[in-house]
């Protein structure tokens, strides 16, 4: 039979009977920093982990006041809480959810968790302190979220690539309709009209037929670029598809969108660093303000559908012209015909 089974179940861990040499041996072997700390705010007790994590030998830790250890930019509010902690002492997180940190001998600072826990002592009243180094912890959280900011930015990034047409840098089709439709849904609840130019150079092709394709990608990036710089920033401005490229405007009624329109057309004709001068054809669809009801997508594709036949009226007209759908034959007043 085994002789350890007849001993106390101290005896058997090899630690002397007596509660306090116990107790002690806890306080003393704790794995986290241990404070007791009296009620003028003076370390009183001091373990062997606090020692260590501090930095301080325990003789020149007891007597000091707590603030000893914490920084100094948060000294003078520690005074305020600790005096408030004396006033309705219960045992509790310190902080309430804020990123704590203590600070070292050799200055240094180190992110803690702390518990405070009052220990009445006769008619003496002390706060037992637990302070618990959470570097790993706290290094482990901060490259978490910094590899998923990293993730975000990079899916924002991403987003913001399959949005853009690479050799414009404009919106690309996809994109296009999306913003519109959103933009067709503001008009409606601001009850104000929107306006869509369709544009597309005029016999492009002879200019990659004479210069050469780098001269047409040339001219699109300028193209592009002028779009940009007629427009006003809440304006969409896309690259259709080709040699086509498409705007939506905000709060703009027809008078207003054929005077947008003209200053685009003049704007491409006025692009003077290319092997040759440009033109364009704009076709010109407005609606004054959506209908509460429907499909904004229907919608969408109505007016794109109004603008191309404008369009294609531009163009037998001769080119190098904006066309509005209002002035084509059988248009109905007020609104494209779908
Ligand atoms: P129209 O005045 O009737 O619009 O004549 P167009 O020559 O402009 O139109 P067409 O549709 O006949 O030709 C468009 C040309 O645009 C054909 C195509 O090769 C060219 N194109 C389309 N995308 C690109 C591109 O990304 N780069 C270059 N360089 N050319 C492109
Ligand atoms: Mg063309
Ligand atoms: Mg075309």
């Amino acid at each position: 039979m085994n002789a350890r089974a007849h001993l106390p179940p101290s005896a058997a861990l090899d630690i002397p009977a007596t509660g306090d040499a116990i107790y002690r041996r806890i306080f003393e072997f704790t794995p986290d920093a241990l404070l007791v700390v009296d009620a003028a705010g003076r370390i009183s007790l001091a373990n062997a982990q606090a020692e260590k994590l501090f930095g301080y030998r325990r003789e020149d830790l007891i007597g000091q006041p707590v603030e000893l250890l914490v920084p100094s930019r948060y000294a003078d509010r520690h005074v305020a809480h600790r005096t408030r902690f004396n006033a309705e002492p219960h045992c509790r997180q310190m902080g309430s959810g804020l990123e704590l940190s203590v600070r070292r001998r050799d200055g240094s600072e180190m992110p803690v968790d702390i518990m405070l826990s009052p220990m009445d002592l006769g008619a003496a009243r002390y706060t037992l302190c637990v302070v618990r180094d959470i570097t790993e912890r706290k290094a482990a959280a901060d490259q978490l979220r910094q590899q998923t900011e990293e993730l975000q930015r990079l899916h924002a990034a991403l987003r913001e690539q399959a949005s853009r047409d690479s050799l414009t840098g404009l919106l690309n089709r996809r994109a296009f309709h999306e913003l519109a439709s959103q933009m067709l849904k503001t008009a409606r609840r601001r009850k104000e009209s929107v306006a869509l130019f369709m544009i597309d150079l005029d016999h492009f092709k002879r200019i990659n037929d004479r210069y050469g394709h780098a001269e047409g990608d040339l001219v699109l990036k300028r193209v592009g670029d002028t779009l940009l710089a007629t427009a006003r920033e809440n304006d969409i401005v896309a690259r259709y598809g080709g040699e086509e490229f498409v705007m939506a405007l905000l709060g703009v009624d027809t008078p207003e969108s054929l005077i947008a329109a003209e200053r685009v057309r003049m704007a491409i004709a006025g692009i003077a660093d290319t092997r040759q001068r440009i033109t364009t054809s704009i076709g010109v669809a407005s609606l004054p303000s959506p209908a509460e009801k429907g499909d904004t997508a229907q919608q969408l594709e109505a007016l794109l559908a109004a603008a191309d036949r404008a369009l294609y009226a531009a163009k037998r007209g001769g080119r190098n012209r904006i066309c509005h759908v209002h002035s084509l034959p059988g248009a109905r007043s007020g609104t494209p015909a779908p």
